[in-house]
């Protein structure tokens, strides 16, 4: 049973762990590609400024220089005019074509014309911005016509290819690309590792509840059956003396009646835990004196307590106002009080009395009887536990009534808690918050 919530556990763990983790993976691609995007536009955007100055250079031209210092060993007169390289930055080409796409400025390329003769003049291409790669370098180039007009006589009516390296920004850009991947890659394992723990920290309310409900359910069953066996055992019983008289069979009915309360009042108390946990209860706030509500829950314990030939002293003082509901109010004090007769041995006393401390309205019920081990004090507030089972099994308790009291004064934002009675009993302190205005 165990092995098997465990491995329901675990893989339910796994699931959530894994969704964590795809949810990650999507989170640093999307912000990775994003990055990468943002960057790689905006290296080709300051590439596409250069290119527009030295197209901006080309057509404008006011006089020609030439500064490319390579060999002019071309023979042909034409080569002699003037040839171009505009204010240029270093990395950039001109290629010049003539309408039938014969290159013009072959030697103003020097050792460039090696790598560059392959290119062809393509008139489509005309105006547009385009990435090329030869012999493995990077390119961006534009193919602009330039004006007859132009004062550049090499240029001028022919059509000019400008070609900017972009092999460094290429570069870049790869190591940018690298430097991304192995972060995220790092950030998304370290995210793995955090969200495995989160998943395990996530899961433990779960699991923790989980094994309440199931705890709970368990007891629950435990506590229905053992009334049940009794009256189908006393029922079996008489049936099998049909000819009997009720009278004589008083003992076996009046058991089966007992037990039958019992699972009245534990089906009430389920019910009550079952309501609370649901949040479906309904709780019906009022401003109050605790005057007001206090009298009611205590006179009938009086007779009762008196009966026993146990003390019952009542020292009710303040007269705060508080905001609650009465009726749980008086639910939880018939809690107390049954508990504090229940325990207490014959010419004890119960007390019950009032306070103010730190602002709050406390209510004390206090006895002199069995008292209750400092180990069990917080356990006492949880479904089901008995100190002492077999006596209480037979005083008639469940062990719920002091959850159902919890309940009732975490609903109110109260508290509750016990603590001995010297020298000798326990002391169960309810605090609940005063108000101030109405
Ligand atoms: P029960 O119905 O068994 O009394 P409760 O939840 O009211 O269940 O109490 C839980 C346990 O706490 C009891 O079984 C008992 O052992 C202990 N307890 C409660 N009130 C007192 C008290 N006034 N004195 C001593 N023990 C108490």
């Amino acid at each position: 049973m165990k092995s098997k919530q465990n491995a329901i556990t675990r893989r339910q763990q796994f699931k959530l762990f894994l969704s964590i983790m795809a949810s990650f993976a999507v989170l640093f691609l999307t912000l990775g590609l994003i990055i990468f995007n943002s960057f790689q536009s905006s290296t080709y955007k300051s590439i596409d400024k250069e290119m527009k100055s030295e197209v901006l250079s080309v057509q404008k031209q006011p006089s020609l220089q030439h500064d490319d210092p390579g060999p002019q060993t071309d023979p042909n007169p034409e080569h002699k005019k003037k040839e171009p390289t505009p204010k240029a930055p270093f990395q950039a080409s001109i290629l010049v074509f003539n309408n039938q796409g014969k290159l013009l400025n072959k030697s103003s390329l020097g050792n460039r014309y090696s790598i560059l003769k392959n290119i062809k003049l393509n008139k489509k291409n005309l105006n547009k911005k385009q990435t090329i790669v030869i012999k493995n370098m990077n390119f961006r180039s534009i193919l602009i016509k330039v004006s007859k007009n132009n004062n550049n006589p090499m240029y001028a009516g022919n059509y000019v290819l400008i070609m900017q390296n972009i092999d460094t920004q290429i570069q870049t850009m790869n190591n940018f690309e690298k430097i991304l991947a192995i972060t995220f890659f790092v950030f998304w394992v370290i995210a793995l590792v955090i969200s495995y723990f989160l998943a395990r920290i996530n899961m433990l309310p779960i699991v923790r509840s989980w094994k309440q409900q199931t705890e709970f359910v368990n007891d629950a069953a435990h506590e229905l059956r053992t009334p049940l066996t009794i009256i189908q055992g006393k029922l079996e019983y008489m049936l099998t003396k049909p000819n009997k008289k009720i009278i004589d069979e008083a003992e076996s009915i009046s058991v089966s009646l007992d037990e039958v309360s019992r699972l009245n009042s534990l089906t009430n108390n389920l019910l009550d835990l079952a309501r609370f946990d649901n949040a479906t209860t309904q709780l019906n706030f009022e401003y109050t004196d605790p005057k007001v509500f206090l009298k009611d829950p205590i006179m009938p314990f009086k007779d009762i307590i008196n009966s026993q030939h146990k003390v019952f002293q009542i020292s009710l003082n303040q007269h705060p106002t508080l905001y609650l509901d009465r009726d749980k109010i008086k639910q939880l004090l018939i809690i107390l009080l049954d508990n504090a007769t229940k325990y207490t041995q014959k010419n004890g006393t119960i007390r019950i009395y009032d306070q103010i401390e730190n602002g709050k309205y406390q209510l004390i019920i206090a006895d002199t009887g069995v008292g209750i081990k400092d180990s069990d004090k917080e356990k006492i507030f949880g479904r089901f536990y008995r100190v002492d089972k077999s006596r209480t099994q037979s005083s008639g308790g469940h062990g719920l009534g002091l959850a159902i009291a919890k309940q009732i004064v975490d609903n109110h934002h109260g508290s509750i808690s016990v603590r001995d009675n010297l020298p000798q009993g326990s002391e169960f302190v309810v605090e609940l918050p005063i108000k101030r205005n109405k």
